[in-house]
């Protein structure tokens, strides 16, 4: 007679209890087990794969076939999923970040990915960062195996899970992912918006960062401070555009920090820092002729104003 194997991949209780038939050990000490093994590895191992590796350690071959292995739609992902795989392109990469969390260091890099039914955030962390980011460029399409679901910021992103790989796919392919409308965006929503600038808000077009989590900075008494880290020793400049954007069911703020804006004007941030000091009123033409009129795809993020509690688009690249 033949069953049909349970989906242990998302279900670890299933999991542990196999292995500990399996195993003969009772279901209490495989539980402490793959707690143990959780804990080792800080967070970047699910249940599922740490009861992977204790049926490893302990000699038991689960054998489950990969071929019950299933891609799925960036659409189709929900928080909590684990060993999910995906084939996507890479729609725009972020340079990797250095942080420092609990006096440790780390580096972190973004990816963000789009097939037809959508675009999600791929994280890759540490060494995950060496490993696969050399290879990895815009328009590279990629098959990603054993990724988790997580949320972060009210979003769904993807990260790797322990045994996670990332494939480079000979596919050249432009696909088109689905594109949003201004008035179907809701608070938090990683979308495509193919919208016109209307407007080009005219301001400071940069302020004062913390180079660590981009904050603005305020300075008293010739010292920098950041809300979130404190002291700052050398604020960064971070450009900042404020746009009217419109399509044919309405119209909202876009704002455009550094990597958007240097997508949507190709031009490097020295650069545009340079001209923007030097030029006065002849570089806001210079940008108003640049934008004003023209149809874009921005990728981006819906995020509420604090100050006006109105819903903006934060654009981070061109699609
Ligand atoms: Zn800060």
């Amino acid at each position: 007679m033949e069953s049909s194997q349970p989906d242990y991949l998302n279900n670890p209780q299933q999991l542990l209890e196999l292995v500990s038939t399996r195993t003969k050990k009772p279901a209490q000490e495989i539980q402490e087990m793959v707690k143990e093994k959780m804990a080792k590895f800080s967070g970047m191992l699910s249940e599922s794969g740490a009861a992977f590796l204790v049926a490893k350690e302990l000699g038991i071959d689960l054998n489950l076939s990969t071929s019950l292995r299933q891609t799925r739609p960036l659409n189709a992902l929900k928080q909590g999923m684990q060993n999910v795989d995906v084939e996507a392109r890479i729609a725009s990469i972020f340079p990797p970040r250095e942080f420092e969390s609990n006096g440790r260091k780390g580096k972190l890099q973004n990816i963000t990915l789009h097939d037809a039914s959508g675009i999600t955030r791929l994280t890759l962390w540490n060494e995950q960062v060496d490993k696969y980011s050399p290879a990895l460029e815009k328009g590279t399409w990629v098959r990603i195996q054993n990724a988790l679901v997580k949320t972060f910021k009210e979003q769904i992103q993807l990260q790797l899970n322990y045994n996670g790989t990332i494939q480079k796919l000979e596919r050249a392919d432009l696909i088109m992912p689905q594109t949003r409308k201004v008035n179907e965006l809701n608070e938090g929503m990683h979308a495509l918006l193919k919208v016109e600038v209307t407007r080009v808000h005219k301001g400071k077009f940069y302020y004062s960062s913390c180079p660590q989590c981009k904050r603005k900075v305020e300075t008293m008494n010739e010292k920098h401070f950041c809300n979130a880290c404190g002291q700052v020793q050398e604020p960064t400049p971070r450009l900042l555009l404020s746009l009217q954007l419109e399509d044919d069911t309405g119209n909202m703020r876009g704002v455009v920090f550094d990597e958007g804006l240097e997508a949507l004007l190709a031009q490097k941030k020295e650069d545009l820092l340079k001209d923007f000091n030097a030029q006065g009123e002849a570089f806001w033409d210079t940008l108003k002729e640049q934008l004003i009129g023209k149809p874009f795809t921005l990728e981006g993020r819906t995020k509420k104003n604090a100050m006006s509690g109105e819903l903006e688009f934060q654009v981070k690249g061109l699609a």
